[in-house]
């Protein structure tokens, strides 16, 4: 399966707010654009863990929050972890040019609401998106100054005892994530950064001198 990104260049351009569309009128740049940073790495190697530390520390860090038709886990809530949607609304955001990138990940849909990245970057705010490779990938190719971030495990064996304790995911799901960290974790030359997540406090420290 293909996945095409919509590369809209106008992305950046569009009214940070309902008003300003409303009236039509163009505004004047007042600030420089933000930045957008992409976090990547294998399921499990504690990219979540990793910003929920970072945002408690620094709360005006931005996230984009994605779009998903994987089911909720437990603790997960609808519009802060993630927007979880049925397939059908998906596609339809697909459909409609709605997000900025989006891939299929381990049987699921998994997309980057385009709109409030856009507001951010134009306010001249940075935005961290927490997505997997070929959204990365995506998003590399149209917007060629993201700053790309891979997060690695300390070793495999370490990657895949973190999944299964994390005690979040069947069998089936953890086998389909396995085998895509494999092909994550080969592509780790692609990125601008790589942050090993061994000891937490100091894959933090590292990622507060790239951030902020
Ligand atoms: P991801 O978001 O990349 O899928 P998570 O943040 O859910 O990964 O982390 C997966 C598991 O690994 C969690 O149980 C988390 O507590 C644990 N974990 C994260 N970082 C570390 C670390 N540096 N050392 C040990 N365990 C970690
Ligand atoms: P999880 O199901 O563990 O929350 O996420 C599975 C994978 O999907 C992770 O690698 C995560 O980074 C990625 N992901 C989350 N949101 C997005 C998104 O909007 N786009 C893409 N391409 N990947 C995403």
């Amino acid at each position: 399966m293909t996945h095409t990104l919509l590369p809209d260049p106008s992305v950046f351009s569009q009214a940070s707010d309902a008003s300003e569309a409303a009236v039509g009128v163009a505004q004047p740049k007042v600030t420089a654009p933000g930045r957008l940073v992409v976090l990547t790495g294998p399921s499990g190697v504690g990219k979540g863990t990793l910003l929920r530390h970072l945002r408690k520390r620094h709360p005006h860090l931005y996230l984009s929050t994605s779009a998903t038709t994987r089911a909720p886990r437990e603790g997960e809530e609808h519009g802060k972890d993630y927007y979880f949607v049925n397939r059908e609304s998906f596609e339809q955001m697909i459909e409609q040019g709605e997000l900025l990138e989006w891939a299929e990940f381990a049987g699921n849909y998994y997309g980057t609401p385009r709109q409030p990245v856009a507001v951010q970057i134009e306010r001249g705010n940075q935005v961290i998106l927490e997505i997997e490779l070929k959204g990365a990938r995506q998003v590399a190719q149209s917007f060629p100054d993201a700053l790309k971030v891979f997060i690695a495990p300390p070793s495999p064996e370490e990657l895949e005892r973190r999944i299964r304790d994390r005690g979040q995911d069947e069998e089936a799901a953890i086998m389909r994530r396995l085998n895509r960290a494999r092909v994550e974790l080969a592509a780790a030359d692609e990125f601008d950064v790589t942050v090993i997540n061994d000891d937490l406090e100091q894959a933090i420290a590292q990622l507060e001198q790239v951030l902020l």
